[in-house]
């Protein structure tokens, strides 16, 4: 089944907010197996939206949209569904009691202008808006011309809300369950469709490529796919079968291939991140860090401060001034002076004090055990980096190679 993403409002056409609604949803079709062949933005122009409309019923089928189903005279989604479809919009009285009882809730007077929130398309049935009010439209148009092959003889439109966390929480409530039935029924069977992401840092996407190179093959089952971004490079596993537990063993011998062969350049699976990984260690074994870091405008204090595990191994940071060079041990002592933890960890500033591409300057990352007094000998590992790379991820790599070093120290 392949599906058109349809993003309605003045305010992405016009520039003023970027459409993520879109970016999300593909994400989450493409979990349940549904290719996205469009995206499509379109301002809040009635004309506009029953042509884009018309066309993506005519090339898609599955249509979801975000957006315009608010009470105001600029929501014209109710309306364009009704009438590019040919359907008269009516009250709906399911609709009518959900908007009733959010109000309710909230212990508010319901607004006149609410009611036509109620309104849906002949023979759409509302989507359940568990935290707005706004029910979100769910219409099947069955076709009248025959369409081309391996297309279906109708076209289903779901309606979202554009708020994201409105149209987050009711795709998780009811929307994915309800295109997995209809894709269960289509087939006949249930086909459940699951991914294994593997994450590595320190080598480049073709170098790792070149490390598996039967695995990420068009032929390969199940099928791998590799993505860099900002020089974590990820392995995907995609797997097909009836069940979940299928779909893992099919993925199993693949993933430890992957791990055999990458080792420890292997970090984690899933959301987790470098620093996820780095403070869930340091919790576990009741150990903490602080940072000090001259070159990277206080990014390596974020990333640890930002991570989704309770950042108790947590101290703090110095963030140094980039332009200022400094050295280890200058750093060592200031740590020391203000943190008494079991880790530093280090990165150091441009030692020309500027940061210049032309020129191959190396930049220090070190892990530190603070609790040795001697200095030389609290420095556990130090590496030199040159300073090459693009400008809009080098603080970036230097922050991943930092963090990256720590997790190979207090891993062994
Ligand atoms: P409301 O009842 O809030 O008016 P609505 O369904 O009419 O809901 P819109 O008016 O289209 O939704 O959008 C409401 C807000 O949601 C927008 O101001 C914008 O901040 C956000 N939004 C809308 N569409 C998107 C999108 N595609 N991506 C990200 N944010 C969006
Ligand atoms: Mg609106």
């Amino acid at each position: 089944m392949q599906a058109e993403i349809i993003a309605n409002g003045d305010e992405l056409t016009s520039g003023k907010i970027l459409d993520t609604n879109s970016q999300w949803l593909s994400t989450k079709l493409a979990e349940l197996g549904i290719t996205t062949l469009y995206h499509t933005t379109v301002g809040d122009d009635l004309e506009a939206m029953i042509d884009i409309l018309r066309i993506a019923s005519e090339r898609t089928d599955l249509i979801i949209w975000t957006g315009g189903l608010g009470p105001t005279a600029d929501d014209l989604t109710r309306q364009a569904i009704a009438e590019c479809f040919g359907v008269p919009l009516e009250k709906n009285e399911e609709s009518m009691r959900l908007i009733r009882e959010m109000f309710q809730r909230r212990g508010r007077e319901m607004p006149n202008a609410n009611e036509i929130q109620a309104f849906q398309p002949q023979g759409a049935v509302p989507i359940r808006n568990p935290h707005g009010t706004a029910p979100g439209i769910d219409l099947t148009i069955q076709r009248k011309k025959p369409v081309k092959k391996g297309r279906l003889d109708f076209c289903r439109i779901m309606a979202y809300p554009g708020v994201p966390a409105e149209m987050k929480e009711m795709w998780q409530d009811s929307g994915q369950k309800s295109i997995q039935e209809m894709l269960d029924q289509l087939t006949g069977q249930k086909r459940v469709l699951r991914f294994r992401t593997i994450h590595s840092f320190g080598l480049g996407e073709s170098q790792i490529e070149a490390m598996l190179p039967d695995i990420v093959n068009r032929k390969h089952e199940p099928k791998v796919g590799i993505t860099a971004n900002r020089a974590t490079i990820t392995l995907r596993i995609a797997s097909e079968a009836a069940t979940e537990e299928e779909c893992f063993k099919i993925m199993e011998p693949t993933a430890t291939l992957i791990y055999k062969t990458l080792g420890s350049l292997i970090f984690g699976e899933g959301d987790d991140q470098l620093q996820d990984v780095v403070c869930r260690k340091l919790n576990e074994t009741g150990q903490s860090l602080a940072v000090i870091e001259a070159g990277t405008r206080g990014l390596l204090a974020e990333a640890i401060a930002g991570s989704k595990e309770t950042p108790e191994c947590f101290a703090g940071g110095i963030v140094l001034p980039p332009k200022q060079p400094i050295d280890p041990d200058e750093m060592i002592r200031r740590g020391r002076r203000l943190f008494s933890v079991d880790y530093l960890l280090l990165i150091g500033a441009y030692p020309s004090g500027q940061p210049d591409r032309n020129q191959t300057e190396n930049t220090f990352v070190a892990v530190i055990d603070a609790r040795k007094t001697d200095l030389k000998e609290s420095i556990l590992v130090l590496k030199n980096y040159p300073y090459v790379g693009h400008p809009d991820i080098i603080d970036d790599l230097y922050v991943k190679r930092a963090i990256d070093l720590l997790r190979k120290t207090i891993s062994t």
